[in-house]
């Protein structure tokens, strides 16, 4: 988040809770004249039912907004009110108690509130939760064979990183300084000792706010160097040959390049201002939250946001949260998403209802905002680690066959909707039979992993890229024309018959063929996946390695 952003929703969360103060007197002038009103009725009347929503609804957003005391005493207004209702004829006594809380109430809120600013202000002004993603590519690689060195560069380079080769600590220990690399590679043994490597990673002095992680290359596997590359810092540890894929993706993990996107939350709550306040609070938290307080167009609205945790309010006009949580479990699509109460309700017999027909949680308000993010944050991380299992190829982590057809529809519908060309490409590893049969299946494996680390990177964003079977994979490429697609995928296939892998029975290298299909707009996902199919069969027939097009 940028400063000004953080300002700027700092400022709205300011702002609510002002509105929220300007909008006491009135709430509580009207709970006032509810009970006077009773009071003065003849015959007298019993509890006044606006009266308990009045208190309820003050109990459950006060302490959100700052008042804790007056939320305190609003939920024991409530629950006097309650006790009366269910349990004794309206006394005297009763009735003092009643007059008692509510002439209570005033003075508590023109203290103003009791509880400072709230979590999600404090997180706002540190800002510490979602720094920018590195944008530093630069790796420093300290290898002394030379040869080894400058091939582990040229292919690193073509996962996206930029390296700088030094074949001795000294030359390195005098080169490393501001700017410093996103990351280092280095050798145990070098010219200066056997385990020089690993001393010069000991000796080198950042500033305080700088971490550079290392991983650890070496031609020993035995315990001895393992424990002193542990004990000098290292993040990882790679045995030679090294396997690019795989020392690229332990790169994007020491460095923090996987990219997070926001948790996606709905909160659906009558009232408005309380809506508001837990959207503000959770978009400070990093989230990406959406409020509802119309519980009719919760449908669309799950449709359009896709949540990953819904927060449910348990009261609502027109429909209770218990209601609406039935009517999300009907659409079987629904069928695992987090659904978490929040209400003032704490009666264990509601609270078994709600786990009953499929409630993830009962969380009772007023949360501090703490609790609040805390919960949800933990909830929506274990929604989405496991819908990713069950989209996940897992052996390459891209989208499986399924996972992939559905997001492809979805691509063509929006396709059609903006009238976009959309491209779609088939790849296919070159005679992999012969790989499997000659450096068996695991070494095979590593090279459908290769490719797939290859196109994750070296494709743009909004690319969408999947394991259709065995060597298969499909890219789908919205906003893209026949002819860049085309090029992506010629320059993909000469990177990727420039990767050299690894075996018992030396290096090897290998191709894949391609088919790429367009339309403008496309009919339907199967004709394009047709096209494509056909384009491939194409490209093998006419010799491999290399892409065909069709159209669609
Ligand atoms: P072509 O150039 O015509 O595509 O020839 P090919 O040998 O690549 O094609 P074919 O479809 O005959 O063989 C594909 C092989 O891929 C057969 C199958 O055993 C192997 N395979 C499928 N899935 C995996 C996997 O997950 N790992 C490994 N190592 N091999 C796999
Ligand atoms: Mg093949
Ligand atoms: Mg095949």
């Amino acid at each position: 988040m940028t400063d000004a952003a953080r300002e700027k929703k700092l400022a709205k969360l300011t702002a609510l809770r002002a509105a929220f103060a300007a909008g006491l007197p009135e709430r509580l002038e009207a709970m006032a004249a509810c009970w006077r009103a009773a009071e003065a009725a003849d015959p007298p009347q019993t509890v006044p039912a606006e009266l308990i929503r009045l208190a309820h609804s003050l109990a459950g957003s006060a302490g959100t907004f700052g008042y804790r005391r007056l939320g305190d005493k609003a939920r024991e207004l409530e629950e006097a009110l309650a006790r009366s209702s269910r349990d004794l004829p309206p006394d005297a006594a009763w009735t003092a108690r009643i007059r008692e809380l509510i002439d209570a109430l005033r003075p508590m809120a023109q203290v103003g509130p009791d509880d400072g600013q709230g979590v999600a202000a404090d997180l706002m002004q540190h800002g510490n939760q979602d720094q920018a993603l590195p944008d530093n590519r630069h790796i420093v690689l300290i290898e002394d064979d030379m040869l080894v060195a400058q091939d582990l560069a040229t292919q690193l380079s073509m996962f996206g990183w930029e390296v700088s080769v030094f074949d001795q600590a000294a030359a390195a220990r005098t080169a490393l300084q501001a700017p410093w690399p996103a990351a280092l590679v280095v050798d145990i043994a070098l010219p200066e000792g056997p385990l020089a490597g690993l001393e010069l990673m000991q000796q080198l002095q950042y500033p305080a706010d700088v971490s550079v992680p290392h991983v650890v290359i070496s031609a020993r596997s035995d315990w001895e160097s393992r424990l002193a590359a542990v004990r000098s810092g290292a993040a990882a540890y790679m045995v030679k040959p090294v396997d690019v894929a795989a020392l690229a993706t332990q790169l994007d993990r020491v460095t923090h390049r996987t990219i997070h996107v926001p948790y996606r939350v709905l909160v659906v709550d009558d009232d408005e201002m309380l809506a508001r306040h837990y959207v503000q609070t959770l978009s400070a938290a990093g989230m990406e939250a959406n409020a509802l307080t119309e519980p009719a167009r919760l449908l669309d609205v799950l449709a359009e946001h896709q949540p990953e945790i819904v927060l449910l309010d348990l009261y609502m006009p027109g429909c209770s949260g218990l209601e609406a949580l039935r009517v999300i479990r009907q659409d079987s699509q629904y069928a695992s998403l987090p659904v978490v109460f929040l209400s003032t309700e704490t009666g264990l017999a509601q609270q078994q209802n709600a786990m009953k027909i499929g409630a993830e949680d009962f969380l009772t308000k007023p949360i501090s905002d703490a609790n609040l993010i805390m919960a949800v944050t933990v909830r929506a991380e274990r929604f989405r680690a496991l819908s990713m299992l069950i989209r996940q190829d897992s052996l390459t982590g891209l989208l499986n066959h399924i996972a992939f057809k559905l997001r492809l529809e979805g691509e063509i519908d929006r396709s059609r909707r903006e009238h976009q060309p959309i491209s779609l490409a088939m790849l296919d590893i070159d005679h992999f039979k012969k790989i499997n049969d000659t450096y068996g299946h695991p070494v095979g494996d590593r090279v459908i992993k290769g490719l797939a680390q290859l196109l994750s990177k070296r494709l743009r964003k909004f690319d969408i890229i999947g394991r259709y079977g065995g060597e298969e994979f499909v890219v789908a490429m919205p906003n893209t024309r026949p002819a860049l697609a085309i090029d992506i995928m010629n320059e993909l296939r000469e990177s990727f018959g420039k990767l050299r892998f690894e075996s018992s029975q030396g290096e090897f290298t290998c191709t894949f063929s391609c088919g790429v299909a367009a339309a403008l707009p496309p009919d339907n996902a199967a004709s394009l996946v047709n096209a494509a199919d056909d384009a491939l069969y194409q490209a093998k027939r006419s010799g491999r390695n290399r892409v065909e097009a069709r159209p669609a």
